[in-house]
Order: structure tokens, then C-alpha cells, then sequence
């Protein structure tokens, strides 16, 4: 009756990322040169990132080796355990078996660390002395921090306002880690002089700051903490560690449930069970929960648009609110973002994906009650992968079945605790936005080949 957890050995972390874009039915079409508006080549990226990375965004390939170097990194943490939620199940009075994947046992707390620690290592790799990125709730910031310290890296961190004032304590993590971190917009690059009268700041102001920092200097590099498909790639250590524990558990999920920032944690537990469910006609459903003040996949128009707010990066074909619209500041910041990474966005227009939106408070009190049941207290992020679970659950005990749930409990919540005070004083709200600034946002999208 207690909790049931399925360690693997330190020698059962992946030896291969899963690289999905072979198996796709119907692949994303190319990203697109901002100027010219043809497909973008690996000299365009290359003033941002490593070839060793650059490849992989293009792979074919689909097992990626892991090399040592990162494998032996990965090994701090992981494998991360998998585990059977039996009091939550109890707590919901549900027939379903509940599964979560932990990520939160990181150093920085989340997932973000399994792609820092492969993004510096191929950096190092080329002889790049800085990375620079941005970051929303400062999980990102802080993950990077740390992996460029263990591979020997300088690290600068834009910060997304709101996020800046509100965790203090992330900041210094990433500090101490030996990073220097500016508020966003900030007054030392242009993009954030121009976007300087939206205070509270956005993840697509901040990445125009960081990628123009490291644009306008050859031994700087920029991370990008999302949306790109080695960042995606990076993250399958969860989803391939999740099968050989479903195997020690002797189960397999029916459905598999993650949160959407820009994809990456999504990705990392689902793509090698599409993979395996696409290879063998599986049928699991797989759902993505996004919150209901940025619902990219359920409300976003499918078409091409820039990853960032000013207009720098190249043209992704995605779902998207706009790259200028601002969020409500929700406290799950690393939800806030205008699109999704392209082949999750592909995954979700050919029905594999299902997107689900969740209210703020929704997603709190499904926290709250899983922290009273199975003791780890959620990011707010995976809060609203929880509040998806529950409509599982629920619907598992009016259909009278004991379907499979399988989710990712992408990071914990230790420095998310003024918004858990906010819950808990019932001062948080369900922030919306206006259709009319979704339709302002939208009518600015690029010029570009329409996607229908
Ligand atoms: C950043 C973050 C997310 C959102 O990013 P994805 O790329 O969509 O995974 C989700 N959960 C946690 C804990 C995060 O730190």
C-alpha cells in the first residue's frame, strides 16, 4: 500500500538520445531564413551554435550516441526514479495506476539540466568561451550556470522581469554557480531598449537580448532552453529511462500526460513512447498541458513565426499566439511562451498529440493535494500536468477502468513557495488575456509560405 519506486543502476542512463523526426508521419516543414525566406542552413546558426549541435537540429539519424563526457555529467542525477503515486490514487478514490517520472532530484530542480550539460560539452567542445541564454522561472538560467561550470564555461543569463523580482533565490542559485544574471528588458542591448515599456518582460524579449549578446561576438555562443530539436533530443533520457522502469514495474501507460512551455519536458517523457507507439500501433494517448493564459497548441494559429519577440531568430513552423504577445504573469513562468518547438506542434496538428488547457488555480489546488499525498511539492509548471492526471483519474473511476497514467513531474516547487502563499492566502487568480491583443499579436505574424 505504500509507494512503489523503480530505481535503475547508474549504468542504466540511456546510451542514445531518440531522435523522433525519421518516425514522424508528417514531419514539420523546414525553418525559414528571416530575410530571404528560404530554408535555413547550418551556416545560418552557426554565429549561435556548435556544429556538434547544429547537426543534430537536421539528424535523419534515429538513435544519437550520448558521449562519455555528458553520459558521465547525466550521472550526477540520474537515472531519476519512476514512481507509483499509490497514496495520490487513494486520495482520488481512482482504479487508474498512476506513474510519475521524478526530475525534480536535478541539481537546479528540473529537467533543464539533461540538455545544459549536452549544450556545453559541444560548446567546449569548439572552443566557445561564454553561453549566453535567457530565462524565465530561472530554472533554465540556473541549469546552464551549472553545467557551464562543470565544463568549464563563462555563463550570462537574461532574465525575464516578473520572474527576476519575484525568485531572488534563483538568481543567486545561479550565482553561486558562477553565472551573472540581468533583468529583462534591460538597457544592454537594443532589442531590450525597444521593448523597455513592457516592464514585466517575456521569454521573446528576453531571447532577442540573448541571442543579439551572442551574435556580436565570435567566442560567445547562445543556449536555447526549449523548442529546437536537440534540446528536444536531449530531454529522451527521461522518456528511454521511463520504459526500462515500466518494464521493472511490469506496465505500460495507456496515456502519457506532460506540460508545454515550449515543449522540451513534453518531448523528453513522450517521444520514445511515440516512437514505440507509432512502431507498434500502440494507440496511447499522449497530452499536452498548457495553461489557460497561453495556450499555444489550443488557441495559437499554425503557421510560421519567429522564436523571439524582435524578430532575429529564424522562421519555425509552429502554433503560435504571435511573437509579440505578452502572457498574463502566470506564476508557472516557464509556461509563458508565445509557440511550441516544431515537432511537438507537427505531432499535435496530426491528432497524436492532444493539447488540454488548465486554469492557474486548478492547477495549484491539484498541487497542493498531490503534496499532501506523495510529499514532493511541484513546480508550478508540472502543477498543471497534475490537474490534467486528475481528469484522468477521474474519468478512469466513472468509466469503471484501470487505465495507466503516465506523467512527468518535470521539477519541484521550493522556489515557487510565494505562489503557493498566494494560493494558499486565495489571492491567486485566473489571469486571462484579451481576444483583442491574441488578434493584434496574430496579425503581425511574418510574411512567409502560409502552412495549412
Ligand atoms: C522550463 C520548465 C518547463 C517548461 O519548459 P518545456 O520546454 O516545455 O519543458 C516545465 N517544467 C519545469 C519545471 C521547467 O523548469
Amino acid at each position: 500500500m505504500t509507494t512503489t519506486k523503480f530505481l535503475l543502476p547508474e549504468s542504466g542512463i540511456p546510451e542514445t538520445w531518440v531522435n523522433l523526426m525519421p518516425d514522424l508521419p508528417s514531419p514539420p516543414p523546414p525553418p525559414l531564413h528571416p530575410g530571404t525566406k528560404q530554408p535555413i542552413g547550418p551556416d545560418d546558426l552557426a554565429p549561435l551554435f556548435p556544429m556538434g549541435l547544429i547537426l543534430q537540429e537536421v539528424s535523419t539519424e534515429p538513435d544519437i550516441p550520448i558521449p562519455d563526457e555528458v553520459r558521465d555529467a547525466l550521472a550526477l542525477w540520474r537515472p531519476t526514479p519512476l514512481i507509483r503515486a499509490r497514496r495520490l490514487e487513494r486520495f482520488l478514490d481512482t482504479p487508474a495506476h498512476i506513474y510519475f517520472r521524478y526530475e525534480g532530484v536535478s541539481p537546479a530542480g528540473s529537467h533543464k539540466p539533461n540538455t545544459t550539460v549536452a549544450q556545453a560539452y559541444y560548446n567546449k567542445q569548439e572552443g566557445i568561451r561564454k553561453l549566453v541564454t535567457e530565462t524565465g522561472a530561472g530554472q533554465w538560467g540556473s541549469s546552464l550556470a551549472i553545467a557551464c561550470q562543470l565544463f568549464g564555461l563563462e555563463c550570462e543569463v537574461f532574465m525575464v522581469g516578473v520572474s527576476y523580482d519575484q525568485k531572488p533565490y534563483r538568481r543567486a542559485m545561479m550565482e553561486t554557480w558562477g553565472g551573472t544574471v540581468h533583468r529583462s528588458p534591460s538597457a544592454l542591448t537594443s532589442a531590450g531598449r525597444s521593448q523597455a515599456e513592457h516592464v514585466s518582460g517575456s521569454l521573446g524579449i528576453a531571447i532577442s537580448e540573448a541571442v543579439e549578446v551572442a551574435a556580436s561576438s565570435p567566442d560567445t555562443h547562445y543556449a536555447l532552453g526549449s523548442v529546437l530539436n536537440h534540446v528536444c533530443l536531449h530531454q529522451t533520457v527521461i522518456g528511454s529511462e521511463a520504459l526500462a522502469q515500466l518494464e521493472l514495474a511490469g506496465e505500460y501507460p495507456d496515456v502519457v500526460i506532460g506540460c508545454v512551455g515550449g515543449g522540451s519536458n513534453f518531448a523528453g517523457i513522450a517521444y520514445p513512447l511515440i516512437r514505440k507507439s507509432l512502431r507498434e500501433g500502440l494507440g496511447t494517448r499522449f497530452l499536452a498541458a498548457e495553461p489557460a493564459a497561453c495556450p499555444t497548441l489550443s488557441r495559437g494559429v499554425y503557421g510560421y513565426d519567429f522564436g523571439d519577440t524582435v524578430g532575429l531568430t529564424p522562421l519555425l513552423p509552429m502554433y503560435t499566439l504571435g511573437h509579440d504577445f505578452v502572457p498574463p504573469p502566470v506564476h508557472a513562468g516557464g509556461l509563458r511562451y508565445h509557440g511550441d518547438a516544431p515537432s511537438l506542434c507537427a505531432l499535435a496538428k496530426s491528432g497524436i498529440v492532444e493539447p488540454r488547457t488548465v486554469a492557474q488555480t486548478a492547477a495549484f489546488a491539484a498541487a497542493v493535494a498531490f503534496a499532501r499525498t506523495e510529499a514532493i511539492v511541484p513546480g508550478p509548471e508540472p502543477a498543471h500536468a497534475l490537474q490534467v492526471v486528475f481528469e484522468e483519474a477521474a474519468a478512469a473511476r466513472e468509466a469503471g477502468d484501470s487505465r495507466v497514467i503516465l506523467f512527468n513531474l518535470s521539477g519541484h516547487g521550493h522556489f515557487d513557495m510565494a505562489a503557493y502563499a498566494a494560493y494558499a492566502a486565495g489571492e491567486l487568480t485566473d489571469l486571462t488575456f484579451s481576444d483583442a491583443d491574441v488578434e493584434a499579436a496574430l496579425a503581425k505574424l511574418p510574411d512567409a509560405p502560409s502552412l495549412t
